[in-house]
């Protein structure tokens, strides 16, 4: 029997055999090359864990090109006028929303993320270039602050060439967030994306020097984070490096930034809390729970893996999870039904389900999933704890998986000291009906985002970031220029002010014997 394959599956296989078929390359000052030692590394898709591409491996040297390139291109870029920058930034968006299925497709099969969420995180990468592209001719603006005799005024200039370095989760999306403010701000870029998932950026290098994107201002090096990585936050021309990961990698770069004084910006890890009370609508509250820790494969920084539920409607409530978690569809992420695909690569599928045992070992119940599904692939079903205390592994590590702990507490004093018990502090949501605990609640809570009777619903002006172990610095908005460029102050004399004089007395009597002695 023919089966006949899904449009999705008709043009994965197709972009395998014209895109991927002969495996991707560094872009360097505007050319695709090669690694200069000629080295590759091998990618695979998780779905069967089967080959999906070759990549160039980079290393110091491609890094270093990378970094002259940008360097080469900056004074030219820093000059292009905020509206060609305009132009320019908006033609990439034009272009990502004209392959927004191709990009989706990719995505899914490089990443293992269903097809339902990447389509719209492709839309998403547009959106990221278009806000940026528009606030490009304003980037540079400052503040009139005058003082007596003087004109103060402040301007923004871009820092230089940047490195940013991206993790396996959403690449295309968050490369987008991180590049689109960079190039608006005028800085010049060397990328260094996942080793796990590198596809997609080979796109969107492709897309952006087909907007006419001068050569170096963007480049692509391909490779792993202890070589190339660690070579773009060494290297002198660099002047910052945006960095998204684990926290443990922004401690590395941090030390491996230092005789350079980089200037770096974190996006790092998250145990997010959800906060349930009992006077919340549960049934929205129900809705955003299931969705912030079951979509995007659960690997999502902002997802509320900690689900914290007052006493009185914690076994209902738990209930209600486990029932819509087993009703998950987990399955092939080119699949339009699919909610959860398989996780990105068998080490962190090992990882993930390693939680299942220390959540037994340390006294929690698995209220559903705890299970690998099919003999091959990285797929998990989704997964509940429960009759969990907030010291147990499972609620204090980064599991990163589509796995929830469920934890009780009694009242708003106890809620608010288990949700800030932990080394992270990136998002947090709160589900209640009490303006003013809301309000009180939420200026608490020690997180970089809160969300009040919502799932992360994000909206481009506004600081994005964490506190504690989950990063430094904000993103969004202007926030992103305020990193990308260097605040410069000028003060200009009205011609009133009196400078002292020095040196306009008698000359002094030099007493020979001494100053000859
Ligand atoms: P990771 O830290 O392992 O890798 C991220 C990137 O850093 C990769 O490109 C990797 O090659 C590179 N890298 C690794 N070691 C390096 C080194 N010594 N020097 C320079 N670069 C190095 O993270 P990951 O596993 O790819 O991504 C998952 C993590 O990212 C999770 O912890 C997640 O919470 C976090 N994340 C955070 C946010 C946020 O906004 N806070 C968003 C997405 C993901």
């Amino acid at each position: 029997m023919t089966q006949t394959l899904s449009p999705n599956h008709e043009l994965a296989a197709r972009l395998r055999e014209s895109r991927l078929k002969d495996g991707l390359k560094h872009f360097i000052g505007g050319e695709w090359v090669d690694s200069q030692s000629g080295e590759t590394f091998h990618t695979h898709t998780p779905t069967d864990n089967s080959h999906l591409t070759t990549v160039a491996s980079g290393d110091a040297a491609d890094i270093d090109r990378a970094a002259r390139a940008a360097h080469d291109a900056f004074q030219t870029w820093r000059e292009a006028s905020g509206s060609e920058r305009r132009k320019i930034l908006h033609k990439v968006a034009d272009l990502i929303e004209k392959r927004a299925q191709e990009i989706a497709v990719l995505e899914s099969v490089d990443t293992g993320q269903a097809m339902r969420f990447m389509k719209s995180a492709a839309v998403r990468g547009a959106e990221n270039f278009r806000f940026y592209a528009d606030r490009a001719p304003g980037a540079a603006d400052g503040q009139s602050l005058p003082a007596p005799g003087f004109l103060n005024y402040t301007l923004r200039q871009p820092i230089g060439p940047v490195g940013v370095i991206t993790p396996w989760n959403t690449p295309f999306m968050l490369s987008t967030w991180k590049i689109a403010p960079a190039l608006a701000a005028g800085c010049t870029v060397v990328h260094k994306p996942a080793e796990w998932s590198p596809v997609t950026a080979t796109l969107l290098a492709e897309i952006m020097d087909e907007a006419g994107l001068p050569k170096g201002v963007h480049n692509l090096v391909h490779g792993f984070g202890e070589s190339a990585g660690k070579a773009l936050t060494e290297h002198p021309l660099i002047h910052a490096i945006a960095f998204v990961g684990e926290t443990t990698t922004g401690s590395h770069i941090m030390r491996q930034g230092a005789d350079t004084l980089k200037r770096v910006h974190f996006e790092l890890g998250g145990k997010n809390p959800v906060v349930v009370f009992d006077d919340a609508d549960l049934d929205k509250a129900l809705d955003a729970v299931v969705f912030m820790i079951y979509s995007l494969n659960g690997e999502r920084c902002t997802s509320s893996s900690r689900v914290l539920i007052q006493e009185g409607i914690y076994d209902e409530f738990t209930a209600r999870i486990a029932e819509r978690a087993k009703n998950i569809r987990v399955g092939d992420p080119l699949d339009p039904n699919t909610e959860v695909g398989p996780l990105i690569h068998p080490r962190h599928f090992e990882k993930v389900i390693s939680y299942f045992g220390k959540a037994q070992e340390d006294g929690a119940t698995i209220a559903a999933g705890g299970q690998q599904v099919g003999e091959q692939g990285n797929f998990v079903t989704p997964t509940l704890f429960t009759q969990a205390r907030n010291n147990m592994r499972i609620a204090q590590e980064e599991i990163f998986g589509p796995v929830l702990t469920a934890i009780p507490f009694a009242d708003e004093s106890e809620a608010l000291s288990i949700a800030n018990d932990v080394r992270y502090g990136l998002a947090g949501y709160l589900w209640t009906n009490d303006l003013t605990r809301a309000h009180r609640f939420a200026q608490g809570l020690e997180a970089g985002m809160v969300w009040v009777n919502s799932e992360n619903v994000r909206h481009l002006p506004t600081p994005f970031g964490g506190v504690k172990n989950s990063g430094i610095g904000r993103d969004g908005g202007d926030y992103s220029f305020d990193f990308y460029m260097e605040t410069k102050n000028i003060a200009i004399s009205l011609g009133t002010h009196k400078t002292a004089k020095l040196g306009v007395g008698q000359p002094p009597v030099v007493d020979k014997t001494v100053a000859e002695g």
